[in-house]
């Protein structure tokens, strides 16, 4: 279905869905099989064939991601870091270097650290917040800039029209995970982004149920991480693609809830004695509030925030949690509360945490979609005393 006139709540439902139906059916019916019948295809990447990327249900999904964002194509696979890690061994090769943004997602940051040098390929960390800095690390191979559209934990915001501009002028392909702020909050095609990355176990599917991602972009790049994954074989299952579909269904209305709850949580905290500060970009005093505003449509459900009390306080707070739950992983309905040193971070050495502004005290909320007032009387309970 062509919608690309439509509103992106209207995408959500419909984008992606093929024009026929199947037997009449109003949803796209699960193709769970792994191949089809020959039809004369006349290369491999064509022969249908579930591993193949050439499902409908993959498809389908794939069709409504690239929509959702006004990207030229989509790929749905089999998690977050297949699309991370497929997406950079299709851009870059043996002798090329990349810069990647200094605080990447854990396993992002581990595949970089110790998978890359071994396909001899270099990189180097840039200052997110200081871009006069960044032309310092070009050097004749670099091919590739990598950021994050809000760092983990700390919901740190680079300047991406900058990413865009040093990119272009140093002939750069530029990369961007875009797993926090969801499509209805950021489309970094508009913004002349050459790949956005996700993981769709977050927000996109939205329900904690499913492992997935997806790479949205241009067609040239999207269609070169196909290949790449057809090799891999990093497809995405027929039946977590219609999950998936079925999550995206209610982005929209969700991200709605998430920013909205968000708000009003971080204010809250913000303002709660026992709290030192809260690391929440849509808090006036967010040091990079005034460009979140101008790029985000909202400002998700993530945040992050220390307790004056320090480790002792925290676990007791999250000890007194009911509703809100003590677990990694982010994005989903339910609220999710974790102390990155004890989950995300905790492949890094104390000292390294310190360094990157991740104290063991540091609380991280995810959230969800629940009343906003059951989520502040918790809270409210839960920091009696502290
Ligand atoms: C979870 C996450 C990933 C990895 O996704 P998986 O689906 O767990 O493989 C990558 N980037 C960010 C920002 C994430 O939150």
């Amino acid at each position: 279905m062509n919608s690309s006139n439509h509103q992106l709540a209207t995408k959500t439902v419909h984008a992606g869905k093929p024009d026929q139906s199947f037997e009449g059916a109003v949803t796209l019916p699960i193709f769970q099989t792994a191949n089809f019948l020959y039809a004369g295809e006349e290369n491999y990447h064509a022969v249908r064939y579930t591993r193949l990327n050439n499902n409908p249900n993959q498809i389908a999904v794939s069709k409504k991601l690239a929509a959702l964002e006004n990207a030229e194509a989509a790929v749905v696979t089999n998690s977050g870091m297949t699309a991370i890690t497929s997406a950079l061994l299709t851009i870059l090769s043996h002798g090329d270097h990349i810069l990647f943004q200094d605080s990447l997602y854990g396993g992002t940051f581990n595949f970089v650290c110790e998978d890359l040098p071994q396909y001899g390929i270099e990189f180097d960390f840039i200052d997110g917040n200081q871009p006069e800095s960044w032309s310092e690390k070009i050097r004749e191979n670099t091919r590739a800039i990598y950021v994050e559209a809000m760092t983990n934990p700390l919901l740190k915001i680079v300047d991406l029209k900058s990413v865009v501009r040093f990119a272009r002028k140093h002939g750069l392909v530029s990369l961007i995970d875009n797993t926090f702020p969801s499509p209805i909050n950021f489309r970094p095609a508009e913004w002349g982004f050459d790949l956005s990355l996700h993981s769709g176990t977050k927000y996109l599917n939205g329900h904690s149920d499913i492992i997935a991602g997806a790479v949205i972009g241009k067609k040239t790049h999207v269609e070169n991480v196909i290949k790449k994954m057809n090799h891999l074989g990093g497809s995405l299952d027929p039946h977590a693609c219609f999950l998936l579909d079925r999550g995206i269904k209610t982005l929209a209305l969700r991200m709605e809830k998430h920013n909205q709850n968000a708000a009003v949580i971080a204010e809250y905290l913000n303002n709660h004695p026992a709290i030192t500060h809260v690391n929440y970009p849509g808090l006036a005093d967010h040091p990079n509030h005034t460009l979140a505003k101008e790029l985000f449509d909202g400002f998700s459900g993530m945040m992050s925030f220390e307790l004056r009390g320090g480790v002792a306080s925290a676990e007791q707070f999250i000890d007194r949690l009911s509703i809100i739950t003590h677990a990694a992983s982010l994005g989903g309905v339910e609220t999710l509360i974790t102390r990155p040193a004890t989950t995300s971070h905790l492949g890094l050495s104390p000292e390294e945490r310190i360094k990157t502004g991740i104290t063991d005290r540091l609380i991280r909320l995810s959230v969800g979609i629940e009343a906003e007032r059951d989520l502040l009387a918790e809270f409210e309970q839960a920091l009696q005393g502290l």
